[in-house]
């Protein structure tokens, strides 16, 4: 795929949803963080589910502390592998608090050393919440890179360092969210809906659906 193309597409997804974002709910960088642990393996709309519930009792490092383990787990049981996550919640509440004034850091380095957050989220964070230009490689972006050509890659990371190499500067900070929405409601894993897609004449997919 050349570059006039990859603008293409992105002049596309921009006129139709100029300001896209994350379906996971938040107010603050804390909230997005346990939202985005939380989502590991889950659906959004089951994350926003849990953060309805856990949300307006306890929203900072200091009050999901002060729930504890099993208070913090009666909230977010309905979410897979809940168990493991509360730990990792917990374990970066502490943190946050005792190295970070209770805050979210801004920083890579300090995201990826938080229990539970691996690159992906630190790069959900780091766009989503602060605004950088970071692009998180989900298996939807994953899917979409490689199936259109906009950026093959053979692991997560290669992908997102050809995205981030190959992506016009203007569309880089909102480029995750295209990619994401692309992903879930378009070019979905099995049966891609090729018909309606808003791109398929540019899209390289040599299987496309009628
Ligand atoms: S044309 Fe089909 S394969 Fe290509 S991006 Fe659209 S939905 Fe995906």
């Amino acid at each position: 795929m050349n570059n006039q193309k990859r603008r293409e597409i992105f002049t596309r997804w921009r006129d139709a949803n100029p300001e896209p974002t994350t379906e996971l709910d938040y107010t603050t960088p804390f909230e997005l963080l346990i939202a985005v642990i939380l989502s590991a393996q889950a659906t959004d709309k089951g994350v926003n589910k849990a953060t309805a519930r856990l949300f307006p009792v306890a929203n900072t490092p200091e009050a999901i502390l002060a729930l504890g383990l099993e208070g913090l787990k009666t909230h977010i049981r309905t979410i897979g592998l809940y168990n493991a996550k509360a730990e990792n919640i917990l374990k970066t509440c502490r943190i946050l608090v005792e190295q970070h004034g209770g805050q979210v850091p801004r920083e890579r380095a300090a995201l990826e050393a938080l229990p539970g957050v691996g690159r992906k989220t630190a790069n959900v964070i780091l766009n989503t919440a602060f605004g950088e230009p970071t692009i998180a490689v989900d298996t939807h972006i994953f899917r979409v890179a490689n199936r259109t050509g906009l950026a093959p890659g053979k692991t997560p990371l290669a992908v997102e360092q050809r995205l981030l190499k190959v992506v016009p500067a203007e569309f880089r900070r909102d480029a995750h969210h295209w990619l994401i929405l692309h992903g879930r409601y378009t070019c979905l894993a099995r049966s891609p809906r090729c018909g309606t897609c808003l791109i398929a004449d540019l899209c390289d997919y040599k299987d496309k659906t009628p």
